[in-house]
Order: structure tokens, then C-alpha cells, then sequence
């Protein structure tokens, strides 16, 4: 198959293109396209057959569900049995934008969408180009990352490129996405609300509309988690990854001796580094993630300064970790992940 590309205004899409990209998702096609948190693999969440295409282009396992993007608040009630009152106040607060409701599936969903369970993940993206396009299309969008299953999630449609040419319809190519982490993927189904995956809503965030909110203990190496998208090896770079994880000097002084030993060995290293700490290094081929004092920056870079390590080449890369705060919570899980959970954690 033959992929198009087509550039699109990420604030203000023409709608030409958007009604191209919505034409290949009514007839059963597959669109990648810009949303704040990363680039969606897209296809029509109500089409069996158009859901299946998503996992076979990803070599997605299938029993890893399929999050399904909405453009009107009306619509998760066709989606779900029943919106309780906790849901309503969260859409309310975070609709559009990063957070992804679980709730209990409605018959118009197919398994194939939800990976044959009985509850469904929705969420409403926030970036213009993903609501025109839902909008455009008449039907939600199933849309999981736009990458090859167990890589690095994309950030930029060179990344979707990267991965999926002759996989897909289109890329719509709206630019670098702004949050870089994933959807925070919140369970509703309990007594207790679920984080069954951190993203780019904190906890501290849902604690403030919810009360408690709990992770999911499955979140932790080796532990089985709730979400079936968990368990799989994620993220993941071509290079090694350790993380180093403590004190910010600590961190330096210990990067430092690994990447000089490395370096002798005759290994291409690469450090990821922060704003703060970059111009500390002397070895290795040092790359700033972003500012310490500014997550976001450092949410949104993530996975495209993975990709960048990987294009220079670099067969191991050593990452600094950062607070589990905010959004570092999240970074923190998918870096981990990108890991393998090789960490070393310095006092
Ligand atoms: P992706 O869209 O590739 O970022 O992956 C979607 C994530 O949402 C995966 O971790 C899935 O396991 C999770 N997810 C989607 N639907 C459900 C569901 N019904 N229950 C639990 N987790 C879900
Ligand atoms: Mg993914």
C-alpha cells in the first residue's frame, strides 16, 4: 500500500485534507494523525474489520485494547452502559485533552475494538487536527500509537513515517505533539477510581476532582497489570537503555564513569541528559531531554530524543531519571519501560 503524506495546519487544518483523511476512515481505511499527546493510528472504533487493520499495520498483540477518541461529550453515552457521576465530573475538567475513561462497553462496540473485554477506554483529544477529523468522519476513532508495537511512541509524523510507510492510508502531518507521553488512562469500573496507566493528566490532578485515586499495584516491575497494554515491552529504542535514577549529582558522577567505561570498551553512548545537567558530561554523545523545572518539556521530547539516539546510531543510551511528581510520574513509567527496567538507583 501507498502512504500519503499531507501537511495540515495543526491550530486551523483546511478542511479539504481533513475530508480526504475522514473519507479513507469512512471507507474502512487507516489515517495517523496529530492529537496533543501522540500521533493516533486511526481507523472507525464501530468497524470490526477497520479496527483489525490498526492491530495488524502495529503488530499489536490482540488482546491489547484500542482507545477510542471522541469529538462531543454526547457520544460517550452511546459508547457506555452508563456514565457515572464521578465520569461526568472528570470530562467536565479534562475533556478535551489527556485523560482516557474505562468504563463498561455498549453492544455498538465491537471486541475487536476492546480487545475482547467488556469495558471500553474513551477519550476526547483535544488537538485540532484530531477533532476535525473525528468530527469529519461521523464515527469515534479507535486510535492507539501510531508506531510498530514496542517501539517508541511517535511524536512528529517523520516518526509515524519511520515506522508505518506502506502500512497506512495517510499520515496527516500536523507538526511536533505537545504533552509526548500517552493518554493518563483512568479505571471507572471499581469502587475506586484506577490509574491503570499514568499520562499526561496527573494524579495530583484527579485527586483534586476525585478524592482518592489509586495506582494500579500492577504498575510495578514484574507485577501483572489491569491494563493489558502494560505488560508488553514498550517503548523501546534500538540502543540499551539503563536508567540512573537519585540524587541530581549522583546521577552526573555515575553517568559520567559509565559513559567514559562504555566509551573504552568502544561503544557509540548516548546520555540523555536534562537543561541542568547537559553541559556537566564530557563523554558520549549528550542529548538535553528538556528542563527539570519545566516537565513538560521534558514529556514532550521523550520518546523523539529515543528515536534520535537510535538515527545517530547509539548502541547504548543512559538516561537520567527525574522526580516522580507531576508528569514525571509518567515519564518515568515509560522510560522504565524503555529500559526494561535495567535501573540503578543511587542514595
Ligand atoms: P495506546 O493507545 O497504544 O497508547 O494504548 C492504549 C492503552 O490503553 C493500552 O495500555 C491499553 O491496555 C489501555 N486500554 C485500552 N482499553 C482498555 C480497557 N478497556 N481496559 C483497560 N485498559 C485499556
Ligand atoms: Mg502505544
Amino acid at each position: 500500500m501507498q502512504t500519503k503524506l499531507i501537511k495540515v495546519n495543526p491550530e486551523n487544518p483546511d478542511p479539504e485534507s481533513i475530508k480526504f483523511a475522514a473519507g479513507i476512515i469512512k471507507a474502512g481505511g487507516l489515517v495517523a494523525f496529530p492529537t496533543e499527546t501522540v500521533y493516533g493510528l486511526g481507523a472507525n472504533a464501530l468497524d470490526e474489520e477497520a479496527a483489525f487493520k490498526i492491530y495488524r499495520a502495529k503488530n499489536r498483540p490482540q488482546d491489547n485494547p484500542l482507545i477510542v477518541h471522541i469529538c462531543r461529550y454526547e457520544e460517550l453515552g452511546k459508547l457506555v452502559n452508563k456514565v457515572p457521576s464521578n465520569a461526568q465530573k472528570l470530562m467536565k475538567r479534562f475533556w478535551p485533552g489527556p485523560l482516557t475513561l474505562v468504563l463498561e462497553k455498549s453492544e455498538v462496540v465491537p471486541y475487536s475494538t476492546t480487545g475482547g473485554l467488556d469495558t471500553v477506554a474513551v477519550r476526547m483529544p483535544k488537538h485540532p487536527v484530531a477533532l476535525s477529523l473525528i468530527k469529519e468522519s461521523g464515527v469515534p476513532i479507535a486510535a492507539p500509537s501510531a508506531n510498530i508495537s514496542g517501539r517508541p511512541s511517535p511524536t512528529n509524523a517523520q516518526d509515524v513515517y519511520e515506522d508505518l510507510a506502506g502500512r497506512v492510508d495517510l499520515i496527516l502531518d500536523g507538526g511536533h505533539c505537545q504533552v509526548g507521553v500517552e493518554s493518563t488512562v483512568l479505571d471507572l469500573t471499581g469502587e475506586v477510581p484506577v490509574i491503570l496507566r499514568p499520562g499526561g493528566v496527573t494524579r495530583e490532578e484527579l485527586e483534586e476532582v476525585l478524592g482518592r485515586v489509586e495506582l494500579d499495584p500492577g504498575l510495578a516491575e514484574g507485577q501483572k497489570p489491569k491494563s493489558p497494554g502494560q505488560k508488553y515491552r514498550h517503548y523501546s529504542p534500538k540502543a540499551r537503555v539503563l536508567v540512573v535514577e537519585g540524587p541530581i549529582e549522583a546521577q552526573v558522577k555515575k553517568i559520567s564513569e559509565l559513559a567514559e567505561k562504555l566509551t573504552v570498551q568502544g561503544k557509540k553512548v548516548g546520555i540523555m541528559a536534562t537543561a541542568q545537567t547537559r553541559g556537566f558530561y564530557n563523554t558520549g554523545y549528550v542529548l538535553s531531554v528538556g528542563d527539570r523545572n519545566a516537565p513538560l518539556t521534558i514529556s514532550s521530547n521523550l520518546f523523539s530524543v529515543l528515536r534520535k539516539f537510535d538515527r545517530m546510531g547509539v548502541e547504548e543510551i543512559i538516561a537520567e531519571g527525574i522526580p516522580e511528581t507531576g508528569l514525571g510520574l509518567a515519564v518515568m513509567n515509560r522510560l522504565r519501560k524503555a529500559a526494561g527496567y535495567n535501573i540503578i538507583k543511587l542514595e
